[in-house]
């Protein structure tokens, strides 16, 4: 039989500090909290192979973005019953994973391309970040669909010598915000980077458990589902002890990535190292 979803002690006791000291009161003047969504789709529930993400019109691709919109709607879900005000969705993946028609009530999507910076829409007003769907950084050994922004070159990226992937990006950006990661939903290894990353007050809610990169034990989506709404809603009560997550500036970063000189031909490694001073433009280097 499949176990449960993985709850973090961390999680569960948040939980319990919930019900014991009722912190998801009013905020700023009697309106809810605000939240940003970044998603993703690789760390979705019953996502677990290259062709169901990196399509869009397949019917694979479409049934992927469906099992991510049932993600999204439980997130939401939780967080509006945890008393958030106002939730930006921001379309993550790629090339895309929101599919308009399904988008949850009370929350508003941004979606498409170009936009204005990395993390259109967040600003210093957000209480929190959450990041759906995410995955574990490239090279992680049960990492389903692990990868650092490009699957297909396997890119690499090292700031100050630590090497980081998606979660720590996002989360570095959203700290320039001042706003912190209040949750982070993947497989088990995404849990385990969270952690590693942003510490233990982010709640962390596995919706799958990595055996390779596109092998997987899923779950039944009612308890993933059921998972992410209490996630969430112990989310919004995390809010006062999570800690917006910083990059030391200067970041001395280096990347590693492969160039195919031909289609079939066995990829090449380059390297290329520099300084960024503004974590805006973290992704473009
Ligand atoms: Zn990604």
């Amino acid at each position: 039989m499949a176990p449960l979803p993985t709850w973090t002690t961390p999680l569960f006791a948040c939980c319990m500090l919930t019900l014991v000291v009722g912190c998801t009161g009013p905020r700023r003047g009697g309106a809810g909290p605000k939240i940003y969504i970044c998603t993703d789709l690789e760390g979705a529930s019953g996502v677990y192979k290259f062709t169901q993400t990196r399509e869009r019109e397949t019917p694979l691709a479409i049934e992927a973005r469906e099992y991510f919109m049932g993600d999204l709607a439980a997130v939401v879900r939780g967080l509006r019953d945890a008393g958030a005000s106002e939730i930006v969705v921001l379309d993550g993946h790629g090339n895309g994973a929101i599919l308009p028609h399904l988008i949850p009530p009370g929350a508003r999507c941004i979606t498409g391309t170009p936009r204005p910076g990395p993390l259109a829409g967040l600003d210093e007003t957000f209480d929190g970040l959450v990041m759906l769907s995410f995955h574990a950084m490239m090279g992680t050994p049960d990492g389903v669909l692990c990868h650092t922004q490009s699957s297909r070159t396997e890119n690499r990226y090292w700031y100050n010598g630590v090497e980081s992937g998606e979660l720590a990006q996002i989360a570095a950006i959203a700290g320039h915000f001042g706003v912190p990661p209040i949750m982070v939903s993947g497989d088990e290894a995404t849990c385990r980077e969270t952690r590693q990353f942003v510490g233990n007050d982010c709640v962390t809610v596995a919706v799958k458990k990595g055996l390779n990169r596109e092998a997987a034990e899923l779950w039944p989506f009612a308890e993933t589902r059921r998972a992410l709404h209490d996630g969430a809603k112990c989310a919004v009560a995390a809010i006062p002890r999570c800690k917006p997550y910083t990059i030391r500036l200067p970041i001395q970063a280096k990347k590693q990535w492969l160039v195919f000189d031909k289609p079939d031909a066995p990829g090449r490694l380059e390297t290329k190292e520099g300084t960024i001073t503004d974590i805006l433009t973290l992704l473009d280097f």
